[in-house]
């Protein structure tokens, strides 16, 4: 009988995977890949979406037809509980499916439930929240300028202000006014270099960065912080960080402190072999990585790699984080800051250098 592989999340670290589902079929392995959308939105190209430099097409894989023009199974839901001993997966829908691997790329989700009182706010994952933001701010732009609160003080907060301020100039709008609610302090964990770069481009735009003080509090478009400030906005985006999906604690599954499921050097569950992980949902033992798309890539030949030995009994290849990693924020308007071993500069080349290489990422796996 074929032996059952099932993707769950057709994320960034599962392209590879996918892409190859129709050898893996050949070899006698069932593929299915379970997914809430037909669709994956590349999130490196996500503010310069809300910008205006990209529409969905261009940043999304069609990832349902992906695995079905190559003969695997996909299924639109959402995972919901992992049964591990009994390899069994429940979805939102509440179907189960079962599996002989298993892999997961599911993603993580901005923790802003705590702060978010009433009203709409647009949160920076799902991708997709961005283009709705978007809309929003070109339909108010019309009428008056708009007010842009972007709530968060790290690199997604400063691409999604840069963006935003860019959006409300476009097509004879009247403009946005844009605030950061940084938090105690404005790109903290970046390089001064950086950071002098990211506050010089943000002052350029007329963009305020309020510091010294969390939000503790957002009530329909009013923004409150712990030290009593509060301000108003018309269209706000939280950009808070990412925590892991919340499947494997609520499946009683071994996590890391932020709740990733736990991986080995071979990004596999040490207590249960059959199932591994990659990007922004696991925590990897050996060394916790950030939550950057960076590792997510890398992982991509890795778990292929591993998925298919672990089917036919083979040895696993251990996955090398590599070194440091390219920083460049798109800070909209085809401006961008670039950062590598210590070499910093910020303007259109930047911009251009990160353009070309998440172009290059797109076609290699859009169909
Ligand atoms: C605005 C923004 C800009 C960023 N820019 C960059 C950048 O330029 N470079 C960089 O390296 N990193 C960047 N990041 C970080 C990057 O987004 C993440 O590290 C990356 O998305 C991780 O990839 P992933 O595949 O693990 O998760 P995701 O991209 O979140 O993909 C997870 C997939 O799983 C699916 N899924 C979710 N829940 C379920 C479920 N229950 N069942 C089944 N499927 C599910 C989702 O639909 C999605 O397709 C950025 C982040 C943000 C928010």
């Amino acid at each position: 009988m074929n032996k059952h592989l099932v993707l769950v999340g057709a994320g960034h670290a599962h392209m590879t995977a996918m892409a190859h589902i129709k050898d893996l079929q050949s070899q006698g392995i069932k593929v299915t890949v379970i997914g809430p959308s037909s669709h994956h939105y590349y999130s490196g190209m996500g503010p310069g979406m809300l910008g205006g430099t990209y529409n969905p097409t261009d940043i999304s894989f069609p990832v349902q037809q992906m695995v079905e023009a190559q003969g695997g199974t996909f299924i639109t839901d959402s995972l919901e509980r992992i049964a591990a001993d009994r390899r069994e997966l429940t979805l939102a829908s509440g179907n189960t499916i079962t599996y002989d691997v298993a892999s997961f790329n599911i993603g993580s989700h901005v923790p802003d439930a705590e702060v978010l009182k009433a009203g709409e706010v647009f949160s920076v994952k799902p991708i997709e929240n961005l283009q709705a933001g978007r809309q929003r701010i070109l339909d108010l732009a019309r009428q008056n300028v708009v007010k842009v609160g972007v709530v968060g003080g790290g690199p997604a907060a400063l691409e999604v202000a840069g963006n935003s301020w860019a959006c409300g100039r476009e097509k004879d709008g009247k403009g946005c006014q844009v605030r950061i609610y940084a938090g105690k302090h404005f790109m903290a964990k970046v390089p001064a270099k950086v950071h002098k770069r990211c506050v010089q481009i943000m002052a350029k735009r007329g963009i305020e960065i309020i510091e010294g003080s969390y939000v503790t509090e957002i009530n329909n478009g009013k923004v409150t912080l712990a030290d009593g400030r509060s301000f108003t906005d018309d269209v706000l985006f939280t950009a808070v960080g990412v925590r892991p999906n919340p499947a494997f604690t609520r499946s009683g599954l071994e996590t890391g402190p932020d709740g990733g499921l736990v991986v080995n050097k071979f990004l596999q569950s040490p207590k249960y072999p059959e199932i591994f992980g990659g990007g922004d949902c696991i925590y990897f033992a050996d060394q916790p990585l950030d939550k950057v798309g960076v590792y997510a890539v890398r992982q991509n030949p890795v778990l292929l790699a591993n998925l298919q030995a672990q089917l036919e009994g083979k040895p696993l290849m251990p996955f090398d984080p590599g070194g440091d990693y390219l920083l460049i924020f798109n800070c909209g308007d085809g401006e961008g800051i670039f950062h590598k071993r210590g070499v910093t500069f910020k303007g259109r080349l930047a911009f251009w250098i990160k353009d070309y290489i998440d172009r290059a990422f797109m076609r290699h796996f859009q169909p």
